[in-house]
């Protein structure tokens, strides 16, 4: 059985850890390898190897950072296809979408490559007479990531590259459940010149994250993962002291409006929906119809699409979605789907009864889509995160109705709205409570150079990832004030400073 191995000091390293996981291919089924959960002294290790390579690092100029950072890019690109067929094997989703996440955790390699001039400082000359200020920013040391299941290579890339353009060095603990991403990422570090300890991998669970969250040469974490371990990391990390940014849950909404483009609403609500199973931060899992004949139009449109739709193990180049992460994620799934049965919702495409046939196949995690109509706010499968391919459709009456339930929602990573109307798209982008806002685009995932981050309960921290915030959270501002020439007598004053 292949086992998994950490990355410490620019080697890959076999933990000697007596607990050990299962990681599956879930379109199989099928046990792959085991990932250990690294022991205490494991963590100690990575981080004293970042903590050692981390004056060097820093001291390193963002140019030739930069020239790493690039090679880094080239080999990135060079191995993407593979990359795409690791995540596809261990994570189940299809090989396209799996080429499209290491696509965008590229961007952020590229936005990283131009450290130079994001770590440009400010100047102010002459705030007093003689006087002349700067602020700059400089890295905070060891900084670790904690990473979800379902972008194993995607969210890795929304940390590390900028944490190390800025001059720190990293831990990374990915999910458990598709580790081999961050092991290949690893692996073109090393091959990019990056020097040893400026970035490690050690896996593990919630004994490794919180060896990291007490470790006090661990200045900063990053998370990524569900609310309520998002809530966790942020009270445990700020109770040691450290900065904090923990991204969590979701629920994302799309209104439809009675003048929107349906076919164009149709098609980027399946695609939303049900791309990737569902298991997106981003997905949208709620469609909020204004007026029962946008609402009926939807559901008709939909129930058309489904019957096409292509559940396949990720491999098949024909596949739209794959098998879920886990078997225990699928009985999750199933689970919901039959408390919004019972809870009075109408399940009007009902995906528990897939069965997979292709032979070698037949035990992997697979549902098909299901679609419910006239959900309600009081119900689970409209409050909770299902995170599958399950969507629900919501009947108002006006744009306000739709816009308050959102506002009312507890999560706000992402949401969208489908209209021809500019006036009620300038009401939702002001207006909305939610950290992500597309208009007529279903997935606004913001660009590399802009950040990505929700709202409310999806989001813990004062910083966004990726883009300027990014480079913030990863830096500590300094402030400079100076005096020259230093011949200037003014004797001893007791008041307190200002310029002249
Ligand atoms: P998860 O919260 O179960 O796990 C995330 C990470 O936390 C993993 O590395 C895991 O090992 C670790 N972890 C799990 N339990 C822990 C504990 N008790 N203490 C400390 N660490 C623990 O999330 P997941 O199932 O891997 O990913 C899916 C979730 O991530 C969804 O809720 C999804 O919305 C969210 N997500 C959010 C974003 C975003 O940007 N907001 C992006 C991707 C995924």
């Amino acid at each position: 059985m292949k086992k998994i191995q950490n990355f410490i000091n620019n080697e890959m390293v076999t933990s000697t850890s007596e607990r050990l996981a299962p990681v599956y291919n879930p379109a199989t089924g099928k046990v792959i390898a085991e990932v250990p959960m690294s022991t205490a002294a494991e963590i100690e290790q990575a981080v004293a190897a970042a903590s050692a390579a981390f004056p060097e690092w820093a001291a390193t100029s963002p140019l030739r950072r930069a020239r790493i950072m690039n090679r880094f890019r080239d080999l990135l690109e060079q191995h993407a296809g593979e990359l795409a067929s690791i995540i596809s094997e261990e994570h189940g989703k299809v090989h396209s979408d799996a080429l499209g996440e290491v696509t965008r955790g590229l961007e952020v390699v590229e936005f990283a490559c131009g450290g130079p001039h994001l770590l440009k400082g400010e100047v102010s000359e002459n705030i007093g007479t003689g006087i002349d200020s700067h602020s700059l920013r400089q890295p905070l040391g060891v900084v670790a990531g904690i990473t979800p299941f379902n972008f194993p290579a995607m969210v890795p890339m929304w940390m590390f590259p900028v944490a190390l353009a800025c001059g720190n060095t990293f831990v990374l603990k990915p999910s458990e459940r598709d580790p081999s991403a961050a092991l290949l990422c690893a692996d073109l570090v090393r091959q990019a010149g990056f020097p040893a300890g400026v970035f490690n991998v050690v896996h593990g669970d919630k004994q490794a994250v919180d060896g990291l969250l007490a470790h006090p040469q661990v200045k900063a974490l990053s998370f990524v993962g569900s609310t309520p371990i998002a809530r966790y990391i942020y009270a445990t990390g700020a109770s040691h002291g450290k900065r904090v940014q923990a991204l969590g849950g979701a629920k994302n909404h799309m209104i439809v409006m009675p003048d929107a483009d349906m076919g164009q609403a149709l098609d980027a609500l399946m695609g939303a929906a049900y791309g990737s199973a569902g298991e997106r931060c981003m997905a949208i899992s709620v469609v909020v119809a204004v007026g029962d004949q946008v609402a009926d139009r939807l559901r008709d449109g939909l129930v058309e699409r489904l019957k096409t739709l292509k559940v396949a193990p990720g491999t098949d180049p024909q596949a739209e979605m794959g098998p879920l992460v886990t078997a225990e994620h699928l009985a999750r799934v199933r689970s919901f789907v039959d408390a919004g049965e019972r809870e009075g919702a109408e399940l009007v495409v009902d995906g528990r009864g897939f069965k997979m046939e292709t032979e070698g196949y037949e035990d992997g995690f697979y549902i098909g889509a299901s679609l419910f109509d006239r959900v309600t706010d009081q119900m689970s499968i409209y409050r909770e995160e299902i995170f599958g391919p399950v969507l629900c459709i919501v009947r108002v009456d006006s744009y306000a109705e739709a816009a308050a339930l959102i506002n009312n929602h507890e999560f706000g990573n992402g949401t969208s709205i489908f209209t021809r109307d500019g006036d009620a798209a300038r009401n939702f982008a002001h207006e909305i409570q939610v950290g992500m806002v597309g208009i007529n685009v279903p997935i606004p995932v913001p660009m590399a150079f802009h950040s990505f981050g929700g709202w409310k309960q999806s989001l813990f921290g004062d910083h966004h990832m990726h883009g300027p915030e990014g480079v913030r959270f990863y830096t500590k501002l300094k402030t400079i004030t100076q005096r020259w020439p230093t011949g200037i007598r003014a004797g001893a004053d007791f008041v307190m400073p200002t310029m002249e």
